[in-house]
């Protein structure tokens, strides 16, 4: 269980967020925090929210987890991003030993074996580094919105997320992609350079492929895996994420 503050009562779980600007929208939800964290994985919302953050609240800390399989052109937006905006991106990485332990009893790519075995990479490289990242924060700012997929259409600006005991905000859950590409061009924001090659949704190399015409902007996830409602687990429940985890 994560150690953030309670916070049941929330002013931001009764704000009407749907005619605030971005910027209006990051700066009601960051004040009077204490320790408000948005996770990047540098997808293009992502990159969105950092430019926007940099303006509206600039003391949100910007974590991402490096799970140590992501593309080189991620990497390297990394950097980029730092010098762009002129910020430092904490990262998070696996514990060594329980991917060691992985690798030994799965293989490098056992992900690819069984779900359990995928939930469990998922587990070591991405959800036991989002709780050391999450621990005591007040605030988790994420890039989902409605559009990316069935699994994400109801996703609210504002929750109480129970588990992890803070506020979940998704501040871009209305935007379309058109809205996104449209702030990227006036805000000269970097982005992957895989998105111009067919990857609207950018994860970990060996789990993420360029998708076709008409499929989900999320369908390149796990494209082996057959449910339709595939996460790594990140944007589920902690308790449900813990079992994926094992
Ligand atoms: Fe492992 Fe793939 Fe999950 Fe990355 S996305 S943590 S490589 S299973």
């Amino acid at each position: 269980m994560l150690a953030g503050p309670v916070t049941p009562n929330d002013p931001a779980l009764k704000a009407d967020f749907s005619e605030m600007s971005l910027v209006e929208r990051l700066g009601s939800l960051a004040a009077g925090r204490k320790n408000a964290v948005f996770t990047t994985s540098f997808g293009i919302e992502d990159q969105v929210l950092t430019a926007a953050l940099t303006i509206a609240a600039p003391a949100v800390r910007i974590v991402t987890l490096e799970t140590g399989r992501l593309f080189d052109e991620t990497l390297a937006l990394i950097d980029e991003t730092e010098n762009r905006f002129g910020i430092t991106i904490e990262r998070f990485r696996p514990d060594p030993k329980k991917l060691a332990a992985y690798v030994e009893r799965n293989g490098l790519n056992g992900f690819y074996e069984s779900i359990e075995a995928r939930h469990a990479c998922c587990g070591i490289r991405k959800l036991e580094p989002l709780a050391r990242a999450l621990n005591g924060a007040d605030l988790w700012v994420t890039g989902l919105r409605r559009a990316q997929s069935g699994a994400r259409a109801g996703v609210p600006f504002a929750e109480h997320d129970d588990e992890r005991r803070l506020i979940k905000a998704n501040p871009l859950a209305d935007w379309t992609m058109d809205d996104v590409n449209a702030f990227v061009d006036a805000n000269a924001v970097p982005v992957n350079p895989l998105h111009a090659r067919g990857f609207p949704s950018i994860g970990c190399e060996p789990c993420t492929r360029a998708i076709r015409p008409g499929e989900d902007e999320r369908a390149g996830r796990w494209w082996w895996e057959q449910d339709d409602k595939r996460e790594c687990g990140l944007h589920v429940a902690e308790q449900d994420a813990a079992i994926a985890a094992h």
